[in-house]
């Protein structure tokens, strides 16, 4: 099971490739990451999280309370998202910034195009908690970690918040 790299690694800042061809390679980093985010517990986990600069997301819908709930945790590769609708406030934090969260606004609704692990351009809908998700997982792959959407001051100072946490 890969490791989840904490703030400030540097693979965090970077902005992650396309995957050129789901592989036997990429299925199985899809499913390390599974477990990854499974274990912490999360809710979804990006591959430059764990060190692999691709685009490569793993979300848990059924960790969301609405009508995903019952379906598995999925893979989204190379996922773009298309459409955006309303504003959602909501409490989001991350595994790579454990120990801190904070409110942050997300598109209340959303559209996502991506790839399935079988290759197949797929379409997802997600409102609420699982859009939140994407929207942030997908963050990660700009090399945009959620506190960087808050003004400076909230910013800075959950990150103060994260270092004294975390004993620096
Ligand atoms: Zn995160």
């Amino acid at each position: 099971m890969p490791t989840i790299l904490k703030w400030p690694d540097p693979a965090l800042f970077k902005k992650s490739a396309p995957v050129t061809k789901v592989t036997d390679e990429i299925r199985s980093l899809a499913e390390g990451m599974t477990s990854a985010m499974l274990s912490a517990p999360g809710l979804g986990l990006a591959a430059p999280q764990v060190g692999v600069l691709l685009r490569l997301i793993v979300v848990y819908p059924a960790g969301a309370e609405f009508e995903y709930a019952g379906i598995g945790p999925i893979t989204l590769v190379n996922p773009v998202i298309t459409e955006t609708l309303g504003e959602d406030i909501g409490d989001e934090g991350c595994l790579s910034v454990p120990g801190v969260n904070c409110e942050l606004t997300r598109p209340a609704w959303l559209k996502v195009k991506y790839i399935s692990l079988d290759g197949e351009p797929k379409e997802l809908q997600a409102k609420d908690r699982l859009a939140r998700c994407v929207a942030h997982e997908v963050d990660h792959l700009d090399g945009v970690i959620f506190w960087d959407r808050l003004p400076r001051l909230k910013r800075d100072w959950l990150k103060l918040k994260f270092k004294r946490k975390n004993g620096w």
